[in-house]
């Protein structure tokens, strides 16, 4: 966190297509949110049509400026070329190798008077985001009954336990926050489920399962009097049967932690029970430097018409001041997309709205103030 009276600066990257648009939004509500610290945002190049102006997607100089000036940072979104362009490797890919950015989560919120309760969901999926398939080791080679493709899939113990250790302080911090916000937990108490699929990746799913328990059981035992994870519980679910359980009882479900595959498709998944990807958010965090990224992409179909709904982005710039530790005015961002939400008078196409991205804007930036 920043001194006492010195803005915080924000890194700023709206890259391609709808980021340019949504971005700046976020930076308006969070100059304009009562109680927030002042901030200094610099805009960044990155992403796909700065790599064809220049031949970079992601300049050198914009990872010094992250690293030795900024307090955290906003990514926007990135095109991605459908073929293989020479040269061109994800922005975002290298941003979080370049400040470690291990942890990505995503909050999936529905809003309360909006939906029946009993499909009312508050998960937070916490993505390991270094390793697992994407470490994008493949090859491919002649059988004598055809191709043959593999792929290496790498769990190690290191990458799971830091994961699992986020997510128990995922679970701490909303409970925290819970009680400031003077809302209860959906399930009384704070839980962190594991997600894997052990039964048949015994060995990888199997390291990954044992790592993240053994964070909470060793936290157990080697508390003396209570431990830091003592008001928190632990269970874990298969991912198919997680899946299921998601679309039908979505409500049983507080942290969820998985590998980054499962925990990729689970949260795209998450997302299309709050009814469109354009009011997911996420963060991406390291130990020190956090990145907020709505979870959507460029979506070039509606790029540069004023159409994009812009809460993905402003919920990710709340998330972000949330785990920069600026829990009062993130509340207050929420709260404000929520009344706005709920109204239902200026919401985009994609949440079945007339409104422009502008305008579902403002009436969150009125909402601020009330
Ligand atoms: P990319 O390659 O950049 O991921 P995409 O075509 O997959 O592009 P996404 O951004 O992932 O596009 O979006 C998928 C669909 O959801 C598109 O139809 C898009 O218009 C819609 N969508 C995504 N984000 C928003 C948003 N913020 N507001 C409205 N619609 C959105
Ligand atoms: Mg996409």
């Amino acid at each position: 966190a920043a001194q006492a009276g010195r803005a915080l600066k924000l890194g700023m990257m709206p890259a391609d297509g709808i980021g340019k648009e949504v971005l700046p939004c976020a930076a308006r509500v969070l100059q304009s949110t009562p109680g927030a610290p002042k901030f200094d945002f610099v805009t960044l190049p990155a992403g796909f049509e700065h790599f064809q102006k220049t031949g970079s997607a992601l300049p050198d100089e914009t990872v010094r400026v992250l690293r030795e000036e900024c307090d955290g940072a906003m990514f926007g979104s990135v095109s991605s070329p459908s073929h293989k362009v020479e040269g061109y490797s994800s922005p975002i890919v290298k941003l979080r190798k370049e400040l470690d950015l291990y942890a990505n989560i995503r909050p999936v919120v529905g809003v309360r008077g909006t939906r029946d309760d009993e499909k009312w969901v508050d998960t937070v999926i916490v993505r390991e985001n270094t390793e697992c398939l994407y470490i994008k080791s493949e090859t491919i080679e002649e059988g004598p009954q055809g191709q043959v493709a593999r792929a290496i899939r790498q769990i190690t113990e290191r990458a799971s336990k830091r994961i699992g250790k986020k997510a128990f302080d995922v679970a701490l911090a909303r409970e925290a926050l819970r009680s400031k916000a003077g809302t209860s937990a959906t399930a009384g108490r704070g839980k962190v489920t594991v997600c894997h699929k052990s039964n048949v990746l015994s060995v990888t799913d199997g390291l990954f399962r044992t790592a993240v328990r053994g964070v909470y059981e060793s936290d157990k035992k080697s508390a003396g009097g209570p431990g830091r994870y003592e008001g928190i519980d632990m269970d874990e679910q298969l991912v198919d049967s997680m899946v299921y359980r998601l679309f039908r009882e979505p409500h049983v479900f507080d942290v969820v932690v998985a590998p980054n595959l499962y925990g990729d498709i689970i949260s795209d998944g998450a997302a299309a029970l709050v009814g469109s990807l354009g009011v997911v958010a996420s963060v991406n965090a390291g130990d020190t430097f956090f990145m907020g990224e709505p979870v959507h992409g460029s979506a070039p179909d509606i790029a540069g018409q004023n159409k994009a709904n812009p809460i993905a982005s402003i919920r990710s710039a709340a998330l972000l001041l949330e785990y920069m530790g600026y829990s009062d005015p993130a509340l207050k961002i929420y709260k404000a997309v929520d009344d706005v939400i709920r109204e239902g008078k200026y919401l985009t196409p994609d949440l079945q709205g007339t409104a422009t991205t502008s305008e579902c804007e403002e009436a969150i930036l009125r909402a601020l103030q009330k």
